[in-house]
């Protein structure tokens, strides 16, 4: 091989990674390797690399695929470092991606059930005839002011609200989104404090890190934010980990506590409590970024108001939360938790603290751990700071498209029902209760990365909604995969998979905003070649079709003359009457709304689509740095109002980039004004999206809408609190799993499976003994539904007398069809509402157009969990609490692995008596609206129908 020429990009480039081994950009086009396979013969293969984003988890890391040029077929995925936030680097689950395209038992056409729904039975239909009946029943409900029925459920979206939009087109508010089970907890305590719901810690350049959750194998950006924390450790930064269960992060940590579940808050409010009464915290930073005036103002009308009396309050406030107090809650020692708040203090601004999913999904009450984790944040100043946590907005980048439809007016009840007027996210899976319980039907139920049957708690109910067809019309489920919710479908819509499919992401990895492409990459590459390739169907196997394409021709038909007003948001800009093409979305969004990508590609005489098809990614800006403190041009600033809390309300339009500036609060004052910033100090500065424009140490938002005790950061006892359990009861921890693995969509991927490929119950060596079990005994884990039957690991990583099952396995399939490799064979039966599912087999080898089949030799594959679990919905954020009470015993002669039994109308009970916790909208909003307008909410309605009928 001859040596790189001097001009040729040898890393670092935008990933600013010294990996020599990427190749370099130049020679992308025609890229040589040796043929492995033909050693030791010196034969040369010629690829061309083309970038993607996997599709693998929510992180979309960046991909290069290695395309033969002779054959046309991927050879190999590897990282793409022109992507700024991954940076060349993925998880096992990147490469893996090989194995998906290459599925034998992948769905490659049109399906439509041919028996009863559930019964297996499927026939192959033309995409014609299923996007007629598809469009044909969505336009009838349309027309008959039916909207509501039309539902779009999404697990992972994977893109930038291309969907919502067509929803926006339809005029349907119909969308249902996973996060309710996943991250809302999180959410809804970060939402809080800075009005936007994630965090985007700036690991690398940490001086401490704080994290409540496994971010080394499955947080939030899971690779790209797992890189950065190891940049910081290697740095000198302390890594503090708050987990009951030892995972991969644990073991790097400087600290790892094993608290008692749910009791994290404690914990956090005694480090607050430590920095407030030894005056550690950063006094500048509160006194002009808090919103005390307002707590002093509401909650101490007595006092005067003067920062000095605020700080006398906080110290009153919090002087309860001892280290004694938080030790008593955690089981974990109240010197080990002083030492960790004596280091917290000492990191000053360069503090970056993380919580996603783990204690914050798993207890009612869990947004109060990410309220009081970032509380710590607050407190340092370490707020959009070097080494501090950035709101994740203003680290993202959201392009604005070729069309923005009108927000939807209508208000969907089934997704948003009165009962949680603050929740972060659509109540999704308590649809079908709310069906059941006569809230109405749906017609058009649209299932897309999303397995609710088996990702969801309370399965069997989700199975009893959907085989019910006077609740269900039409179940269509899009999946490049066989699902347990694919089966209860009446159409399977082959979707393309990571690399067969266009999407943009842009994520909250680092202090930065970077752009991500994902694009078909056969088809990138012949195009490349002079092909003219006018739909994926043409590179994609068998029929498998892309999402965009699917929707965009399925709205044209939908309204195909135009009359409803739907048709003209994918029309044609160049050639009117005719469907927009993906080339022409992409080709206007990169020229017209990615600032510096026009002048980029330019400099490489290519056009803006050229080049992200060329590379995959873009860097709009390298750090963004502290946006609050930005004073508001005078631009922005016209006929200003001013309140009393220094509030700017201005006429003048928002932004044109609402992404590089964000907007404060979206609410504006009594005469249409838009809230533009806030004084601070004499100055007008952008400040915080909140009602306040401040962070929100107090909520008014909480105090008026009926939660006035929880106005302040607080600790809440939560469901699985000793208080609340009985005798012989423990708690199961079921909101983790293994890096290799991810939720449903893993299940076609044969490395990943042949290395993790089952769930057994952790167990302390105390617990074991005590239960008289070794590890590999069968144990019987009995919820407030139901049971399954599970293996027993027993370590001692692991709180003693707690327990926890991975939530990533048990996959099943009653029918032939299903991912064999991965899926065991059940029977499922039910005696009215009682339920079982059985196994009858495990995987084994098989064959198929893969020979790797022949060779599994696996056969289990984990137990189903969740099925045993009834709905949790916290009453304030909407999220499930997935930490459940069980007792748990050795099995009984009888129980044999993998068995399940619920009763749902045991789930029905359940769901009654969680929903007797709420404060619903009708009672408690204090000004007739169903949900405050300013907190966030995808598919946002009209303003007016935020009002409550009536
Ligand atoms: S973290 Fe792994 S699964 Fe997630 S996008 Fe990156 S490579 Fe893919």
């Amino acid at each position: 091989m001859s040596r790189q020429p001097r001009d040729e990009t040898f890393y670092p480039g935008p990933s600013r990674s010294h990996l020599a081994a990427f190749p370099p950009k130049e020679r992308w086009h025609d890229w040589t390797e040796l043929d492995s396979q033909a050693w030791p013969k010196r034969k040369e293969r010629h690829y061309q690399l083309v970038p993607t984003t996997c599709f693998n988890c929510e992180s979309a890391c960046g991909l290069l695929a290695y395309i033969d040029k002779v054959t046309g077929e991927v050879q190999k995925f590897e990282g793409n470092p022109e992507n700024p936030g991954s940076r060349g680097r993925n998880c096992a689950k990147g490469p893996a991606t090989l194995n998906q395209i290459t599925d034998p038992d992948r769905i490659l056409y049109p399906l439509k059930r041919a028996g009863k729904r559930g019964a297996g039975e499927w026939e192959r239909v033309s995409w014609d005839e299923a996007l007629d009946d598809i469009a044909g029943r969505i336009r009838k409900a349309i027309v008959e002011e039916r909207r509501d029925e039309i539902m779009y459920h999404v697990g992972r979206p994977g893109e930038d609200g291309f969907t919502e939009r067509i929803l926006a087109a339809w005029g349907v508010d119909g969308h249902n989104s996973h996060t309710n089970i996943c991250s809302s907890g999180s959410r809804e305590g970060y939402q809080l404090w800075m009005g936007l719901d994630r965090p985007s810690p700036d690991h690398s350049n940490a001086k401490v890190i704080l994290l409540i959750s496994a971010h080394l194998e499955s947080g939030h950006y899971f690779n790209p934010h797992a890189q950065r924390v190891i940049d910081g450790k290697a740095n000198g930064a302390k890594l503090i980990v708050f987990d009951t269960r030892l995972s991969h992060t644990a073991t790097h940590a400087d600290f790892w506590v094993a608290p008692y579940p749910g009791s994290e808050a404690a914990m956090l409010l005694a480090i607050a409590n430590y920095l407030i009464q030894n005056n550690l915290y950063n006094r500048e930073f509160v006194r002009r970024w808090w919103n005390w005036q307002e707590c002093l103002e509401l909650e101490h009308p007595d006092i005067e108001d003067s920062f000095e009396n605020f700080e006398q309050a906080l110290k009153d406030t919090y002087r309860e939360y001892t280290f004694e107090f938080a030790a008593q809650e955690s089981g974990v020692d109240a010197k080990t938790i002083e030492e960790i708040a004596k280091v917290v203090a000492t990191a000053g601004t360069r503090f970056s603290s993380h919580n996603w999913r783990s204690a914050a999904s798993g207890i009612s009450g869990g947004w109060t751990v990410a309220r009081t984790l970032f509380m710590l944040n607050a407190l340092l100043g370490a707020v959009a700071t070097e080494g501090g946590v950035f709101p994740n907005a203003w680290n993202k980048f959201v392009p604005r498209p070729i069309y923005t439809p009108p927000h939807p007016k209508m208000w969907n009840e089934k997704t948003w029902p009165r009962e949680y007027p603050l929740s972060m996210n659509e109540m999704s899976f308590l649809l079908p209760h709310l069906l059941m319980d006569g809230r109405g039907t749906l017609d058009v139920y649209f299932t897309r990365v999303y397995n609710p049957i088996w990702t969801n708690p309370d399965g069997f109910s989700w199975i009893e909604a959907l085989t019910n067809e006077k609740l269900v019309g039409c179940h269509v489920a899009l999946t490049p995969v066989w699902s347990e919710t694919a089966y209860f479908a009446d159409y399977i819509l082959p979707m393309g998979l990571g690399p067969e499919r266009h999407d943009l992401h842009s994520y909250e990895t680092h202090d930065a905003q970077w752009l991500g492409f994902r694009q078909p990459v056969r088809k990138a590459a012949r195009q490349r070649d002079g092909e003219t390739i006018k739909d994926t169907r043409e590179v994609n196997p068998g029929e498998v079709w892309e999402e965009n394409e699917f929707w965009m021709e399925l709205t044209w038909r939908i309204d195909p003359d135009g009359s409803l007003g739907i048709r003209q948001f994918v029309e044609s800009k160049q050639r009117p009457g005719t469907r927009l093409s993906v080339d022409e979305y992409y080709g206007w969004l990169f020229e017209n709304s990615v600032p510096g990508l026009t002048e980029k590609a330019a400099t490489e005489s290519l056009t803006p689509l050229e080049y992200m098809r060329r590379y995959g990614a873009f860097e709009i800006t390298k750090k963004v740095g502290a946006i609050y403190e930005e004073p508001v041009p005078s631009v922005e600033l016209d006929d200003i109002k001013e309140d009393q809390s220094g509030r700017v309300f201005s006429r003048a339009p928002k932004p044109a980039s609402p992404n590089i500036v964000p907007v404060p609060s979206p609410d504006g004052d009594a005469d249409g004004r838009r809230m533009a910033g806030v004084r601070v100090d004499g100055e007008i500065r952008r400040g915080f999206p909140t009602p306040s424009g401040k962070l929100e140490f107090y909520s008014r938002t909480l105090a008026e809408w009926g939660w006035h005790e929880y106005a302040i950061p607080t600790y809440v006892k939560s469901h699985v609190h000793p208080d609340n359990l009985e005798a012989d009861q423990t708690i199961l921890i079921s909101t983790f799993r293994l890096p290799i693995q991810i939720h449903t969509r893993s299940a076609n991927a044969k490395w990943l499976n042949e290395i993790a490929h089952t769930n057994p119950l952790w167990l302390h060596p105390s617990h074991a003994a005590k239960l008289e079990v070794i590890t590999g005994d069968l144990v019987r884990i009995e919820t407030e539904i139901g049971y399954f039957v599970v293996r027993a690991w027993v370590t001692e990583g692991i709180r003693p007398g707690i327990v926890a099952c991975s939530h990533h396995m048990g996959r099943w399939k009653v029918h032939e069809n299903g991912a064999r490799q991965l899926m065991a064979t059940v029977s499922l039966n039910h005696d009215g509402t009682k339920w079982t599912l059985e196994r009858k087999s495990g995987a084994g080898p098989y064959k198929s157009s893969d020979d790797d089949t022949l060779r599994i030799w696996w056969n289990d594959v984990g137990v189903h969990q969740n099925l045993t679990f009834p709905v949790h919905p916290d009453p304030i954020s909407g999220m499930h609490c997935w930490h459940q009470a069980v007792r748990v015993t050795k099995a009984r002669e009888t129980d044999t692995y993998g068995d399940i039994h619920v009763d749902t109308a045991k789930s029905r009970e359940v769901y009654k008596r969680w929903l007797e916790m709420t404060r619903p909208a009708d009672s408690y909003s204090p000004d007739g609206t169903r949900r405050p307008y300013w907190m966030l909410r995808p598919l946002k309605p009209a303003r007016e129908f935020y009002k409550l009928p009536e």
